[in-house]
């Protein structure tokens, strides 16, 4: 979807992707809504003008899980679903399967011989329940993560994380918060990653 403003994309999870742990399609609804809501492309257009270029396209994606196809990392604002999952100890048979083929190195055996996740590590890509046969790993919490501030161009920077929400409309309002500190830019020509370094502004 996209308008000569603002750009979304959304990753290949809806084509039946094995590794989707949610469908990023669903999220365009709010989206759609935060975009009206700011009333962004009038507004964005009004002080541009007549210098628009690509690089001050709003760019927005969406991805189904923390592979990122869609590159949520460097666009402006960005959103993936992960999962962190659950131990059993009851169903446990201490295999260490699920240790040796997370490539995160996020499961390990406590001093009490009981298989935990350091979050730390976890990037929520929900591999591991696949991995036991016991199927003693099961999906703990769910979540959207959101990411700002994202660019290539000349200085180049990942985005960052400003929230992990559990319900797909609570992407409506941090986006909103967003658009407004783009519109609301003394430098309308400025990104909003630009903006987050000047300004620090956090969440
Ligand atoms: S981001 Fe994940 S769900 Fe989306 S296409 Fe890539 S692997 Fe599949
Ligand atoms: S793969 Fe399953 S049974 Fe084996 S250590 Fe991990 S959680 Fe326990
Ligand atoms: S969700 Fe992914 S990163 Fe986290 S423990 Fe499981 S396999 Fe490792």
């Amino acid at each position: 979807m996209q308008n000569e403003l603002v750009k979304i994309e959304c990753c290949r999870a809806k084509d039946s992707c094995p590794r989707a742990l949610g469908d990023p399609g669903e999220l365009v609804k709010y989206v759609t809504e935060a975009l009206k809501n700011t009333n962004y492309s009038l507004r964005r257009q009004k002080v541009l003008q007549d210098s628009l270029k690509h690089s001050k396209v709003f760019k927005i994606s969406l991805a189904g899980c923390p592979n990122c196809c869609s590159q949520p990392q460097i666009k402006d604002f960005g959103a993936y679903k992960a999962i962190y999952p659950e131990v059993f100890e009851e169903k446990c048979t201490l295999c260490e399967n699920c240790i040796r083929q997370c490539r995160e190195g996020a499961l390990f055996l406590d001093g009490s011989n009981k298989v935990l996740v350091d979050l730390e590590k976890c990037i929520g890509c929900g591999d591991c329940l696949k991995f036991c046969a016991q199927e003693a790993i099961s999906t703990g919490q769910e979540f959207w993560r959101l990411i700002v501030g994202g660019k290539l161009g000349r200085h180049p920077q990942l985005a960052v994380k400003i929230a992990d929400v559990a319900c797909k409309e609570d992407i409506r309002p941090y986006l909103e918060k967003y658009l407004e500190i783009q519109l609301d830019s003394k430098d309308p020509h400025l990104r909003l990653g630009d903006l987050i370094n000047k300004e620090s502004i956090k969440e």
